[in-house]
């Protein structure tokens, strides 16, 4: 059981752009990244099901963005008193606790796994899933090999460290569509979207979060081994320490992202996590997205649902 307390939160209204704007933005932005690409607004299928596998049916009502705690947890030792939960954080979000769905990318609950993990939150309660508690996070972690194994958490809605959350009603509704095939410039695909909305607006704000799917290629992924037994000394150091691997789609990524100015929010600006659902290796890939490789960036192909908050939520800040 995570013990309940709160944590010091800052609420930051955004006053986005409509969704069509987003979304053409987006349209615009991406084709000088990809061979073919198109965004626009539309009502997605089921999410719950393939290939998404989200713990709701869809991402609109009252779309809210939270940044919990951060990487200087981490560093220079992590700070094993960063224990959080998703619900008691969707309460800080000010989210009904009469439904809601949250997904995103953090750290796994160390202090329930007993190891540190990458952590791919998507849950949902109340009305969005039947009145129970619907979890479908699972967890990355690296094995005693230095495989990766990702499965299903189970209950527990622990995390650790840090996270970047998606929050809302868990409703059908219209979300920005956004599908980009055969890469031929350098950003991987959240990037291409953060640029093509900073084309357009610039330095102000707008925060995104949502599900897609690489659905054929190859991606550089990392997985956070256990802590390490001493303190992280210098800046390589947590880079030595991660574990790197490139693994086949398909795999479904979790994302949350920023476009602009943070100001002195101190926001992680993209943060993506990836689970295999589908396939027989499916329980072997996990974990938190870099790019797409340029062996197969010819074949590469993204399709997501991203919606745009409202509201954005700073909770547990660190310094740096
Ligand atoms: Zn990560």
């Amino acid at each position: 059981m995570v013990e309940s307390r709160t944590w010091p939160t800052r609420r930051v209204p955004l006053n986005p752009p409509s969704l069509q704007d987003v979304a053409a933005a987006i349209h615009s932005g991406l084709q000088s990244n990809f061979s073919t690409s198109h965004a626009s607004v539309a009502v997605p299928p089921d999410l719950r099901h393939a290939p998404f596998h989200l713990a709701g049916p869809g991402l609109s009502g009252n779309p809210r963005v939270a940044d919990v705690g951060g990487t200087a947890n981490l560093r220079s030792s992590p700070n094993l008193d960063k224990k959080y939960d998703l619900l008691a954080i969707s309460k800080l979000m000010d989210m009904p606790q009469e439904g809601g769905l949250l997904i995103g990318a953090g750290a796994g609950p160390f202090f329930v796994l007993g190891v540190n993990t990458e952590l791919m939150p998507n849950i949902a309660w109340g009305s969005v899933s039947g009145g129970q508690v619907s979890n479908c996070t699972h967890y990355a972690k690296v094995l005693e090999d230095k495989q990766v194994q990702c499965q299903r958490i189970g209950e527990t809605t622990g995390f650790g460290l840090m996270c970047n959350l998606l929050g809302c009603d868990g409703q059908t509704g219209p979300l920005i569509h956004v599908t980009a095939k055969g890469r031929k410039g350098k950003s991987n695909f959240t990037e291409a979207i953060q640029k093509a909305i900073g084309e357009v607006y610039g330095e102000k704000l707008i925060s995104l979060g949502g599900v897609f799917v690489i659905r054929s290629g190859k991606v550089k992924m990392h997985v956070m081994p256990d802590f390490p037994g001493e303190p992280f000394k210098e800046p390589g150091d947590v880079d030595r320490w991660l574990r790197f691997y490139d693994m086949q789609a398909p795999i479904v990524c979790l994302s949350v992202l920023h476009a602009g100015r943070d100001g002195d929010l101190n926001l992680r600006m993209e943060h993506t996590h990836c689970f295999g659902a589908d396939g027989p290796d499916a329980g072997q890939k996990g974990g938190h997205y870099h790019f797409d490789l340029d062996e197969t960036m010819d074949l590469v192909e993204y399709e997501g649902w991203f919606n745009v908050a409202d509201v954005l939520y700073r909770i547990d800040p660190t310094d740096s």
